[in-house]
């Protein structure tokens, strides 16, 4: 595998070009600070990854700082397991979040008091208020992208008034939704967000780590940007459907600042496309739905677009890097196909994967002029295009396992595989002719027949004498290794699964996995625990990280060879 440190070159992009015109223009001082701030409501997907290598590879490539900030504001979903999730996966990305010996992750929750100290400010500043009106009331006073909001009779209330209602809301005295905290910018604002919107909300709920010590809960436009200017984050880079939200974000700060809180510049905020992929949900609150109901094993289930479900399945983090290199950062919304993702993958992988034979739907093969008890070895190259990595060596005997697809009784026309009376290479090994099968009570083929050709032996003198249009892999049935595999396929059968009618999970694929006892070269004995390998003709496999063992193999089908998938096959 590729070192974990190896660098990509520096994409181009209109936010690279901002922030190095800032450091052009000394805007900061030379310095450089992003932030990653997911919040801990779920494992991290392949969208959070377009995220990831933006900020940190920005801060690596302009010798700034990327902190990571855990964004738990919203008491109810969050949780310590999606902490540590969060913080193993930014890691096996390969990024980190220390600079000069000093540890940048910050959690949201720390600054409680300091959020709260500013709201105190923004009151007795008269850029705040408490509005009591009844939840219903405040939104039809909010009017509509037509029509101009109506100001709350509450909005002129007096700084005092205003400060001891909202201390009393900290100290538990009303009830939720009687009372809320709103900034006082313009009700006729064209921005529905600049309409009064709000910064605190009365909310009895338990927090993850500040417990039960808050009545009164932030909102995610007073937090975020505050979170920013603490962190003297320089550039804030987000989605695009904080777009709108942007005036807000800047009224924010310029309010604080000019209270004297925070000193100018002030983070900006910039927004890009976020990563849209086919075939998949990528919402955290969907992929929660999908884990809870038990449609997949859990948050790591390899079939998932989460990033911990991504390495298990057995992406590797270069090829995640390759497909965020790829698609690029720009301001327009689109959508990504899975197949791009795949290619990423294989084109990781084809050059490095070694090679290996597996029969994955085994059915026997015996040569009937072959020697019982009598193995000969046959060759073939480690990787064929890279012949330094030489050569691994298998046993031919007179038992083997085929693929039950590479075998047809009754062949369509243009079948050039294994059939009666038919010739076909046994890869590295022996031309073989088939002579006929052995079928069961069921009239079920229990084993084929055949014969070799003791001069055809592959890289032997002669051998290239025999023409013959099949190829097809095999092992010998006594010497190959038994594993567990498991074929996964796409999640869901429909390109956008989101739009579906009614339900998303209807539209998921009943063959998604399919598991398989299978047959594989013995040489799979010497990979190294996460190598990954190609079995030659079908795909690229990993060891599951979790349930493979010594003692019981267990594969997974990171991608096929090539681009192409059905329902039907596997
Ligand atoms: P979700 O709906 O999946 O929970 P989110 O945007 O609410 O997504 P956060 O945990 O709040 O998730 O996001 C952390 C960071 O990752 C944010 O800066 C967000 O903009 C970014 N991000 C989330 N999803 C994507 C995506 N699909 N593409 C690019 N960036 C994303
Ligand atoms: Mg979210």
């Amino acid at each position: 595998m590729r070192d974990a440190s190896s660098e990509e070159p520096a994409t181009a992009n209109f936010i690279r070009a901002i922030v190095n015109d800032d450091l052009r223009r000394g805007k900061w001082n030379g310095r450089i600070a992003t932030r990653f701030p997911p919040e801990p409501n779920g494992y991290l997907h392949i969208g959070h990854a377009k995220s990831i290598c933006l900020n940190f590879g920005i801060a690596r490539d302009c010798g700034g700082v990327c902190h990571l900030r855990l964004d738990d504001t919203n008491p109810e979903k969050e949780s310590v397991e999606y902490v540590n999730a969060i913080m193993d996966t930014v890691r096996w990305l390969g990024f980190s979040w220390h600079k000069d010996g000093v540890e940048h992750l910050y959690y949201a929750s720390d600054y409680y008091e300091t959020l709260y100290r500013f709201a105190e400010i923004l009151i007795e500043r008269g850029c705040a208020y408490v509005d009591s009106q009844s939840p219903e009331a405040m939104r039809v006073n909010r009017g509509t992208l037509t029509e101009p909001g109506i100001a709350s009779p509450y909005r002129t209330r007096a700084p005092e008034e205003n400060l001891a209602l909202l201390r009393r809301m900290r100290a538990g005295e009303f009830k939720e939704g009687e009372h809320v905290l709103r900034a006082k910018i313009d009700m006729a604002s064209a921005n529905l967000n600049l309409r009064d919107p709000v910064l605190y909300r009365i909310r009895y709920a338990h927090h993850y780590r500040t417990g039960d010590a808050w009545r009164i809960y932030p909102m995610y436009d007073y937090s975020h940007c505050i979170s920013d200017a603490l962190e003297r984050v320089t550039h804030s880079l987000c989605t695009l459907e904080f777009e709108d939200h942007r005036p807000l974000y800047d009224w924010i700060l310029n309010a604080l600042a000019d209270a004297g809180v925070f000193k100018r510049p002030l983070p900006q905020q910039i927004e890009f496309a976020r990563l849209n992929l086919s075939y998949t949900v990528m919402s955290k609150r969907k992929l929660a739905q999908l884990v809870n109901a038990q449609h997949v094993d859990g948050w790591d289930d390899p079939r998932l677009p989460t990033l911990a479900g991504l390495r298990r399945r057995g992406f590797t983090l270069s090829s995640i890097r390759l497909f965020c290199e790829r698609i690029g950062v720009s301001k327009a919304d689109s959508w990504i196909d899975m197949s791009v993702l795949e290619q990423a993958l294989r084109d990781d992988l084809e050059p490095r994967a070694p090679r290996l034979m597996a029969v994955l739907d085994p059915i026997k093969l015996v040569i009937d002029n072959y020697p019982d008890g009598v193995i000969e070895w046959c060759h073939a190259s480690v990787h064929p295009h890279d012949p330094e990595r030489g050569s691994r060596t298998f046993p031919f005997s007179r038992e083997l396992w085929i693929e039950r697809e590479d075998f047809c009784e009754h062949p369509p026309k243009g079948y050039f595989r294994f059939f009666p009376g038919h010739r076909v290479r046994l890869r590295y090994g022996f031309v073989v002719e088939c002579t006929g099968v052995e079928k069961n009570a069921q009239g079920k083929i229990v084993a084929v027949h055949g014969q070799y050709f003791p001069d055809s032996k592959s890289g032997t003198k002669g051998a290239n004498a025999y023409k013959v249009k099949g190829n097809i892999h095999w092992v010998s049935s006594t010497h190959a290794v038994a594993a567990e595999v498991r074929l996964y396929d796409r999640l869901f059968t429909i390109a956008r699964p989101e739009t579906a009618e009614g339900d998303f999970p209807a539209a998921l694929n009943p063959a998604s996995k399919r598991v398989v006892r299978a047959w594989l070269e013995p040489g799979v004995q010497s990979l190294a625990p996460e190598e990954r390998v190609q079995f030659e003709r079908q795909g690229y496999f990993v060891r599951d990280r979790i349930d493979s063992t010594p003692q019981r193999l267990v594969f997974n089908r990171i991608v096929r060879l090539k681009e192409g998938w059905s329902k039907t096959k596997s």
